[in-house]
């Protein structure tokens, strides 16, 4: 694995092979490397093409090898490039597929570049909080003009071989060819060959020059524009700059100025959280006792039972990946509520221009309804989302457990029911399993998949391959209160009630964790979600915690009826149709008078401790969960944070930002906490786990 060498001729064939994406690892590299000298020393090759195997071309650096010696070893990427500039002949790029990030840097140092029709291809460094460090942003300039490259590298998104190629005057592309992309780079190199033999120089990227006719006014415009859009990411302004010196510089120069921008940002603790986040995705999927070649169920047709607000946005994301889905539900009035409610928000992507018409209908027709669990009988996987309410759910699992055929997989959508009870409502607990999806959960990327005791590991295998599928970032997490999202959310949510009590105001309050990043403040996203749910859940946690203490606040606000968006008040009021947080004196008041009640005089709270009690409320409970096992790894919780509640992406999570704080010094500002009378001193006694890492000088990420 590294890449092949074949000759064609008097051509020499370089074929990129590491899949799935032909990363430029250290043994690619090395071997293209050796390609390259070896068809320059022999006289028998006249030119050379480079390709990639598969369907990629190549997806750039090699993410396995981050931050390993490997990544430097020699040939670098910056080595490599080096050597195809100065081959004496020829060298095409064949670009088949995929042609990304470092691999597109490397076609700009080809001398000529074919690629196949319909191939994406991009500059996607700014997502990992980065820029093109292998001159992609000098080259790309000198090929498709100034302001195409620069939104591809500000944007990092893909944009189409022939979209690139129509371009008028650009020289990223001699040709467009069909899927014979290397037959035509064999043919094209051969005349280039031809052409060059009496010792006319070859075409460098390099020796063209990127011009604006504007630039002063265009990069100013440029400069603006990003920063509105890119409010916390330092990488997008510093595109800018690196490509502005494509312009206002020699090309060696440009080059030198990249590599300095891209250093610096390496260190920046918001690409050190993107990469976090990116490998975190990755991880996710990794279960340690459950190996990768574990096998999995066949999953082509799905049942749901309950058509109510989950269950017809959890059929919409099998129905959108093309599945079969059958919903069941008690009343005809209900089966049509819920489909009309899926049919609905269909036509409204539609309208959107997000869905086009004839997909719209093959989904739908894709969904059968019923009534009779006979005819759900033969499903590979069945999810039930009905009422949260124990007693439902034993009569549902009985029921399942009669009629589902063997070998199918029962998954129960519960947020806060026991798993393991539900499970054993069955003859096959090992089939059982939840599948926690969030709401809209049709839009929501998380899905917490919950394992039970007995839980087969090939049902866990099969089902987070199946999320996948359905486009899900899946999670896994042990049975508990809540599972690990819900669990650590309830402590945020008692930390903002303490902090209502003490003087902070909602708008206070959402306004600073939004500042800090979050999507959605505390109390907005209450609003949001309803806040009748949490109250069901405290009557409930009052009987089986009563030392638990709570904001007496979240009642009073329930009391009055106000329980969030949908009934047009909550901890905000709201318009008729809108969803603008509107201050409700009405609130304010119902704040005041629990302070009085408590004898407290409240007090400005400023909005660095605001944040630092909400988001270190969420830690103190994640490291419980990690040292219970509940989640397997600190990147698990982090990636639930950052795909289901809204967690700035550019601080790689709770456990991530704990770890960028240090967590020594966590656990200070924690024993500080512990200290202020009117907050609780139990809740900041820091978990075990974390004051033995922060004693030991550890973090929770390796
Ligand atoms: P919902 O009230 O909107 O829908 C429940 C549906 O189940 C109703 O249409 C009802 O007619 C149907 N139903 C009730 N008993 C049934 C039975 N015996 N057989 C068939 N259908 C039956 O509730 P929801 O918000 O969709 O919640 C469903 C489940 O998902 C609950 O367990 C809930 O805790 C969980 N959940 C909800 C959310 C959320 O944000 N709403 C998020 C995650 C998980």
């Amino acid at each position: 694995m590294g890449a092949k060498y074949e000759l064609r001729g008097d051509v020499a064939v370089i074929t990129l092979d590491n899949p799935p994406v032909n990363g430029l690892g250290y043994d690619t590299r090395r071997e293209t490397s050796a390609g390259i000298d070896r068809a320059m020393d022999d006289a028998a090759v006249r030119a050379v093409v480079i390709t990639g195997g598969g369907r990629a071309f190549s997806g750039g650096a090699d993410i396995r090898e981050f931050g390993t010696p490997k990544a430097l070893g020699e040939p670098n990427l910056h080595s490599l490039i080096r050597q195809i500039e100065n081959a004496p002949k020829p060298v095409v790029a064949a670009i088949n597929g995929t042609c990304m990030g470092g691999g597109l840097e490397l076609a700009l140092a080809t001398h000529y570049r074919l690629a196949a029709m319909g191939v994406d291809i991009a500059l996607p460094e700014v997502n990992l909080g980065l820029l093109p460090g292998a001159g992609g942003t000098q080259r790309l300039p000198r090929t498709v003009g100034v302001e195409t490259a620069l939104n591809m590298i500000v944007s990092g998104k893909p944009v189409k071989s022939d979209v690139l190629g129509a371009l008028p005057g650009q020289q990223l592309l001699a040709r467009l060819t069909g899927d014979d992309v290397v037959e035509a780079a064999v043919q094209f190199a051969r005349e280039r060959a031809a052409e060059h033999a009496g010792g006319k120089p070859l075409p460098l990227v390099r020796d063209l020059v990127a011009t604006h006719p504007n630039a002063e006014a265009y990069f100013q415009f440029a400069r603006n524009m990003v920063k509105g859009m890119a409010k916390n990411l330092p990488a997008p302004p510093r595109c800018v700059d690196a490509v502005e010196a494509s312009v206002a510089r020699s090309f060696e120069e440009g080059l030198a100025y990249e590599r300095r921008i891209f250093l610096g940002l390496m260190v920046t603790p918001e690409s050190k959280a993107l990469r976090h986040a990116f490998f975190a995705e990755r991880a996710a999927g990794k279960i340690a006792d459950v190996p990768d070649d574990t096998p999995r169920r066949r999953i082509d047709s799905v049942a749901v039972v309950g058509a109510g607000t989950m269950g017809g946005g959890i059929a919409m994301s099998f129905l959108d990946a093309g599945i079969p889905v059958t919903i069941l539900e008690t009343k005809p009035e209900a089966l049509e509520r819920g489909v009309a409610t899926m049919r609905k928000n269909y036509e409204a992507q539609v309208r959107k221009d997000k869905l086009k018409q004839d997909k719209c209908d093959a989904r739908m027709a894709l969904l059968k309804t019923t009534l009779a669990y006979e005819d759900i009988a033969g499903a590979d996987l069945v999810i039930e989302a009905v009422f949260e309410d124990m007693d439902v759910k034993e009569s549902v699992f009985r029921k399942l457990d009669a009629v589902m055929k063997p070998g199918a997989i029962l998954a129960s959508n519960t947020s806060t029911l026991d798993v393991d009870r539900i499970a054993a409502f069955t003859r096959r607990p090992q089939d059982v399993l939840g599948t926690h999806f969030f709401s809209p959960a049709n839009v929501m990327k998380l899905l917490e998949v919950v394992r039970g005791k007995a839980t087969a590991k090939d049902v866990l295998a099969t089902v987070m391959a199946l999320a996948k599928k359905i486009r899900k970032t899946a999670v896994v997490s042990g049975v508990c209160d809540g599972f690990i999202g819900n669990r650590m959310l309830e402590q945020y949510g008692r930390q903002a009630g303490f902090l209502l009590d003490e003087g902070g105001t909602p708008q206070q309050i959402d306004k600073a964790i939004e500042k800090f990043g979050f999507a959605m403040g505390p109390f907005r996203m209450f609003d949001l979600a309803g806040n009748d749910i949490g109250w069901a859940i405290r009557k409930r946690r009052y009987v089986e915690y009563p030392d638990m203490r709570y904001s007496k606040t979240f009642d009073l606000v329930c009391e009055a009826g106000r329980f969030g968006q949908k009934t047009g008040a909550g901890w905000y009021d709201y318009q008729p149709g809108k969803r603008d947080a509107i201050a409700s004196p009405l609130v304010e008041d119902l704040i005041a008078g629990q302070r009085q009640a408590l004898g407290i005089t409240a007090r400005r709270i400023g909005d660095d401790e605001i944040v630092h009690r909400l988001v270190y409320a969420l830690v103190n409970e994640a490291a419980k969960i990690l040292a219970e096992g509940i989640a397997g790894k600190a990147s698990d919780i982090d990636m639930v944070y950052l795909t289901g509640y809204g967690f700035p992406l550019f601080r790689g999570g709770p456990m991530c930002y704990a770890d960028t704080q240090g967590l020594f010094n966590v656990v200070q500002t924690m024993k500080r906490f512990a200290r202020n009378p009117l907050d609780d001193e139990a809740f900041w006694q820091p978990a075990p786990l974390l004051a033995r890492l922060a004693a030991e000088g550890k973090t929770f990420n390796p």
